[in-house]
Order: structure tokens, then C-alpha cells, then sequence
């Protein structure tokens, strides 16, 4: 196998197995949401019926995900073998920086308080990440050499990465879904990758203007706004979990 950072080639028993997203910012026991299902749910009036009679529209939901619309798919986290144990070592550096960008909800009062080189490792931390998901394994991308160099300050590679908050808008009954996944457009391609918190989207061409997100480099400034939500249109998000919900139909029309 093929470290997708340093490029060597290793045994498999050699690579590591790494969690994305981290283990601290939400990758536990991740059970994989039945889009199918929870479509039918909502559109079905079971929900609306059993608030309707009384009970907790919480409760219901709970029960609901629990019992129908959840399969246990990752009890210990979702992991890919994908980088050597040294590269995830290094990786390791910048998901500590992560972590207090995380643990910060991306505040900008508190995140212009933190060194440069800490804002430049919790930027790395999120380009390493997509090196590492399923959907971009035969991605050719030019950041790799940004991240692997510690020192590096700049990239110019044609890769952005935008981000927003996990609100109501981005999670349909407020479940947050955490997958990862790929969607086409004319102008290029987008990947996604999210948290606990925060949903992140690597295209090769600059975003649509219509679709509101905040761009990773931009924590660099003294000052930014953090988009909350993916907003009215659902923003890369949805379009992405749409394709991911057909390519679940058509899987299950093939069995
Ligand atoms: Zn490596």
C-alpha cells in the first residue's frame, strides 16, 4: 500500500489506522444513518402521528433513529488504512491543534489569539484529513507537499476549503450525519468531510457564489465570520448527501 502522505510503499500490517474524523471531535461508535429509510419516515406520517398523540417529538426521533433508521457500522470509529504509522504520527501534530480550534467552536475572538504556526497546523490538520477518505483515494493532490512541510506558509495549489457550522439547517431532524463523500459539477469536483460541529468541502475551483461557507484560510485574518449552517439551499451538503441517498437506492434496487 501507498502512504498518501509520505508516497512510500508499506505492508498493510505497517500502515496505521486512523480515525476520520479524530476520535476527540465526534468519530465514536458511528452508526450509519438509513437515508432511505429516514426519508420514508418523514414523508410517512408516523412521526406527526405519534406527536400528535401525545408524545415528545424528541422522544419519538430518538426512537425512531434508534430502531429504524440506525445500523451499527463503525463501533469503534471509522478508520482507513491509508497513511504509514510515522506520517500518522506527524498528522497527530496538527489534530492537537485541531482539537483547540474544535474545542473553540472556531470563534475568531478566541482562534486570533493563537500562534500563527497553530493556525497553519489546524489548516494542514483538515487538507491531511481529505487526503485519508474513501471518495478521494485516486486524487492526485497538489497539497500534500504543504502538508508534510511544517514550515511551508503558503499554498497555491488549485484546491479550496470552505467550511460551516453544524446547524438545524445542515442536519435533517437535527442528526448529525458525519459521513464523508464526493459530488461532480461542471466546474469541478467538491469532497466532503465533517465533524462533530463542522462540515468541511474541498473543491477544485472556487465555490459557488450562492452557496455561503467560510474559506479555511481565512482563520489566518485578525478577523472573519464563521458561517452557520448550509442555509436555505443546503449548500454542497446536500447535494451530497441527495447523491449519496440515490447510490443507496440503487443499491438496494440491485439486491
Ligand atoms: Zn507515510
Amino acid at each position: 500500500m501507498i502512504c498518501r502522505l509520505c508516497g512510500k510503499s508499506f505492508l498493510i500490517s505497517e500502515m496505521s489506522e486512523e480515525h476520520y474524523p479524530a476520535h476527540s471531535v465526534g468519530n465514536d461508535d458511528i452508526v450509519k444513518l438509513d437515508l432511505v429509510k429516514m426519508i420514508d419516515s418523514i414523508q410517512s406520517s408516523e412521526i406527526s402521528n405519534r406527536v400528535k398523540s401525545g408524545e415528545k417529538l424528541e422522544n419519538v426521533i430518538d426512537d425512531v433513529f434508534d430502531n429504524q433508521l440506525s445500523e451499527t457500522l463503525y463501533p469503534r470509529g471509522r478508520t482507513a488504512r491509508t497513511l504509514c504509522r510515522n506520517c500518522n504520527t506527524f498528522l497527530g501534530k496538527y489534530d492537537e491543534a485541531y482539537l483547540k480550534f474544535f474545542n473553540s467552536d472556531g470563534d475568531p475572538r478566541s482562534i486570533k489569539g493563537f500562534q500563527p504556526i497553530t493556525k497553519l497546523q489546524i489548516i494542514k490538520s483538515i487538507f491531511g484529513k481529505f487526503l485519508s477518505i474513501p471518495e478521494a483515494l485516486e486524487e492526485d493532490f497538489d497539497f500534500v507537499n504543504f502538508v508534510k512541510d511544517e514550515e511551508q506558509t503558503e499554498y497555491t495549489g488549485i484546491w479550496n476549503i470552505y467550511f460551516v457550522t453544524r446547524d438545524f439547517s445542515s442536519d435533517i431532524l437535527g442528526l448529525k450525519d458525519i459521513g464523508t463523500g464526493k459530488a461532480v459539477f461542471e466546474e469541478g469536483v467538491v469532497y466532503e468531510l465533517s465533524d462533530d460541529k463542522f462540515i468541511y468541502n474541498l473543491l477544485n475551483f472556487p465555490k459557488h457564489p450562492c452557496f455561503e461557507m467560510t474559506n479555511l484560510f481565512d482563520i489566518l485574518k485578525k478577523n472573519y465570520i464563521v458561517v452557520k449552517g448550509t442555509g436555505a439551499n443546503g449548500g454542497y451538503h446536500s447535494q451530497i448527501l441527495l447523491s449519496r441517498l440515490f447510490q443507496t437506492m440503487n443499491e438496494s434496487d440491485d439486491k
